[in-house]
């Protein structure tokens, strides 16, 4: 089959590679149907995962249909069209049975990672019955792939860690993919007024179109003056944070209410200033974490029933075997106006 292969910093190739086979009766192998690309694998191709080693096929997105499944699959059959959670659960470790995924002892974030992932024709799941959800029948394959994570990220990590309340004022930094996904989600809780502050007036202008009541340019305007005047001089009750740089982590403290949250989605590279000097008066929490997929199951009822429309994120589609100029249209996202792109097996 042809898989996307890892090949060290800056490296990566469209290449053949050996069929994955079960190697354990939990196990599922999924041919996929649809794959995408995360800002993660743009960071593993950097050189910023260290764990990823050479050879491996990257990818921790994607929906399939399932072809073979161990003897101890209970809740998938061959031939089921499934999401592939890029959070791997065993369901019976000690971090799992505190739900706590993406800590799981056997599993967590290891597609593309630590083991071979989505960008590929096939994939091995491990732990297929909690890894894998069933695909109802006339969901939308564009929807149901921003489940894999981008979804659940941005509304766990985001959303739900901010507490964002209904009446609340929220700032949301960063409207890349995760960001926006935090957007669209944080509707669930009929938040009074939505802020996004974003450098790219593209995306800037497609958070208005998906709810935000304000944005705001930080090259053009002052990011803390715009929100005091916005908020009387109070601050916002959520700030969540989906770029992971120290400026936006510093916005986030700036303009922070008394009593609010603020919620880290973004990764960040290197260490940052906490001013706790100034927060610790304020009652001010501060939420971290890597997502746990446990709201996924909630939130593919949620397109079934038209609540939200993820596939509104989705804005360049390709066949798998051209995934390398996927790459590339990724890789400049500004230029090409690019969020999340599709790629779908011939
Ligand atoms: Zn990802
Ligand atoms: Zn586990």
């Amino acid at each position: 089959m042809k898989a996307l292969v890892y090949h060290g910093t800056g490296k990566k190739r469209w290449e053949e590679k050996a069929l994955p086979q079960l190697l354990e009766s939990t196990d599922a192998i999924v041919r996929i149907v649809k794959t995408t690309i995360c800002g993660t694998d743009l960071h593993i191709l950097k050189g910023d995962v260290p764990t990823v080693e050479e050879g491996r096929i990257l990818g921790h997105e994607g929906i399939g249909i399932v072809e073979a499944v161990g003897g101890a699959v209970r809740n998938v059959e061959v031939g089921d069209k499934v999401i592939i959670s890029c959070i791997t659960v065993c369901g019976s470790c000690n971090s799992c049975k505190r739900q706590l995924y993406s800590h799981c002892e056997d599993g967590g974030w290891i597609l593309g990672h630590k083991i071979d992932g989505t960008q590929a024709e096939k994939v091995r799941i491990p732990h297929a019955d909690s890894s894998l959800h069933r695909l109802p029948e006339g969901i939308d394959e564009e929807a149901a792939l921003m489940l894999s994570d981008i979804l659940p990220t941005g509304f766990e990590i985001g959303v739900i860690n901010g507490k964002v309340q209904p009446g609340d004022t929220i700032a949301l930094i960063g409207a890349g993919p995760v960001g926006l996904a935090a957007l669209l989600t944080s509707q669930f809780y009929s938040p009074a007024h939505i802020i996004m502050i974003d450098v790219d007036d593209n995306r800037l202008h497609m958070a208005q179109q998906f709810g935000a009541n304000t944005i705001i340019n930080p090259t053009r305007q002052n990011v803390v003056e715009e929100i005091q005047k916005l908020t009387k001089g109070m601050g916002v009750d959520v700030a969540i944070e989906c770029v992971g740089i120290p400026a936006t982590f510093k916005i986030c403290q700036d303009i922070i209410t008394a009593g609010g949250h603020i919620a880290n989605v973004g990764v960040h590279g290197k260490s940052v200033e906490l001013h706790l000097d100034e927060l610790w008066i304020k009652n001010i929490t501060i939420t971290t974490g890597l997502v746990n997929t446990n709201s996924t199951p909630m939130l593919l009822k949620s397109i079934q029933s038209n609540k939200i429309s993820p596939e509104k994120l989705v804005t360049h589609r390709y066949p798998l075997s051209e995934i390398e100029t996927a790459y590339e249209i990724f890789g400049n996202a500004a230029q090409e106006k690019a969020l999340k792109i599709v790629l779908t097996a011939e």
